[in-house]
């Protein structure tokens, strides 16, 4: 899928101008790609039409390449049907309980993120209570009390063979008590959709004050998302959804089907097993996920930002090309430093992120100064040609920069692997299709 879409804005970059036909041509593979990721169709149908009329007869901007114009309006129009916020689960004053019910499938996460959910609130210098409304299984029950004892959260329990909203009940009244004021409830999941459990649910919440209804819900479930959260928001009725399991390779479309289709924000994501592995719900994260093109947006928006455009068009033509010189290196030092790490920029390359993942190329202001004394004691052909390189010029360069001779090969090393980096990257970027245009 990644590789595909990169092709599509590949084939839009340094072209003069975006016009109607490219849109379409683009917007046609970006369909294919949304598909893919399981995005659902209708949801896929209505995003194309809203961003084609949105790039058509757009104005692209000066310092952007038409294809990264379509990248930006792409981007732009995911998050903003994502919800454009982060969101979180609103509380009570703490002198009140909130009441939060957890529903779901069996299987999608519930009593993990149940869990979950009693650590984020105990961090927020809440009291949680996780109440076991889960009657069909022991194993269940036994599985909170596990998971709430790791957490350190207490957790109330009747055993088997209890009206859940009895349990429910009962459990408010303890966490009055006890001066708890988040009271979170698990309970029991089906394979599928079914009558009983959404009858369960309601019964819950026509016996107490529920706050918020919260669907977890198995990112890779995919399409299947979208039904079962249709189905419990207009039988149950929803506040929000968490989306579980995103750790896997799953493109998240869920995401944006969800969000599109029953209009709840998405309020956390599941990414582990483990019971700290809940993270907050970023929008344009996850469109980057969806498309697979990494923060494109985000370079795009440091480039423009700090490095003039020429200066920039030269950088990337080298990038791609593996030219960079150690005079560039020099040469563009103050603008690098100026839009962060290095290291952060070649990240949000698509397809470079994860080779990256353990090599230090960061640099702070003071070895950045060392750096600099050091190529400014290589001769301004050893500058310009990194390949001559040699033990006998490090040793005089390290003499003239006044550093021991490993800080040279320090230098060294790096530059190279950013090179072979620079390398694979115009590599992945230009694949088979390298004749059809320049890069
Ligand atoms: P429930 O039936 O809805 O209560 O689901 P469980 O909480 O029992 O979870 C079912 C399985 O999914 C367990 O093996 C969990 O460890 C696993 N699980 C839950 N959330 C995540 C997640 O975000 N990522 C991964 N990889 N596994 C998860
Ligand atoms: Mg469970």
């Amino acid at each position: 899928l990644s590789e595909k879409l990169q092709n599509v804005f590949k084939n839009l970059r340094n072209k003069g101008r975006l016009t109607e036909a490219d849109v379409k041509a683009a917007l046609k593979e970006v369909k294919m790609a949304l598909l893919e990721a399981d995005v659902n169709f209708k949801v896929v149908k209505q995003f194309i039409k809203s961003v084609q009329e949105r790039a058509i007869g757009q104005d692209v901007l000066n310092s952007l390449t038409p294809g990264q114009m379509v990248i930006k309006i792409v981007n732009e129009e995911m998050v903003s049907l994502m919800g454009s916020e982060t969101t979180e689960i609103p509380l009570k004053p703490s002198n009140e309980i909130t009441i939060i019910l957890m529903a779901g499938l069996q299987g999608a996460g519930k009593t993990t993120t149940c869990a979950k959910i009693a650590g984020k609130m105990k961090q927020k210098g809440r009291s949680p209570l996780l109440v076991a409304c889960d009657v069909y299984r022991p194993a269940a029950i036994r599985q909170l009390q596990v998971n709430g004892e790791k957490q350190g959260v207490p957790v109330f329990a009747m055993g088997e063979n209890q009206n859940p909203v009895n349990i429910a009940k009962a459990a408010v009244e303890h966490a009055v008590k006890n001066n708890m004021n988040v009271v979170i409830l698990d309970t029991a999941g089906r394979l599928h959709v079914d009558e009983e459990m959404m009858a369960e649910l309601q019964n819950i919440k026509a016996a107490l004050d529920i706050d918020e209804t919260i669907l977890v819900v198995d990112a890779m479930t995919g399409q299947d998302a979208v039904n079962v959260a249709k189905s419990f928001d207009e039988t149950v009725g929803l506040d929000g959804v968490i989306l579980t399991k995103l750790d896997g390779d799953t493109r998240g479309g869920a995401a944006l089907s969800i969000r599109a289709v029953i209009g709840k924000p998405i309020l956390y994501v599941g990414m582990g097993e483990k019971l700290s592995d809940l993270e907050q719900f970023y929008p344009d994260r996850m469109a980057s996920r969806i498309l697979g093109m990494g923060d494109v947006l985000t370079l795009i928006e440091k480039a423009e930002a700090q490095i003039d455009e020429d200066k920039a068009r030269e950088m990337t033509r080298k990038f791609k090309k593996a030219e960079f010189t150690y005079e560039d290196y020099l040469e563009n030092m103050s603008q690098v430093k100026n839009m962060g790490n290095i290291q952060d920029l070649i990240a949000m390359i698509p397809g470079m992120g994860s080779q990256l993942k353990n090599v230090d190329l960061s640099g702070s202001e003071a070895q950045m100064k060392r750096t600099e004394s050091i190529i400014l004691s290589m001769t301004p052909e050893e500058r310009a040609n990194p390949d001559l390189m040699n033990m006998s010029r490090k040793k005089r360069i390290a003499a003239g920069a006044g550093v021991p001779i490993s800080e040279v090969n320090a230098l060294v090393k790096q530059f190279e692997m950013m090179k072979k980096m620079m390398k694979q990257f115009s590599g992945q970027l230009s694949g088979k299709k390298r004749s059809k245009f320049r890069m």
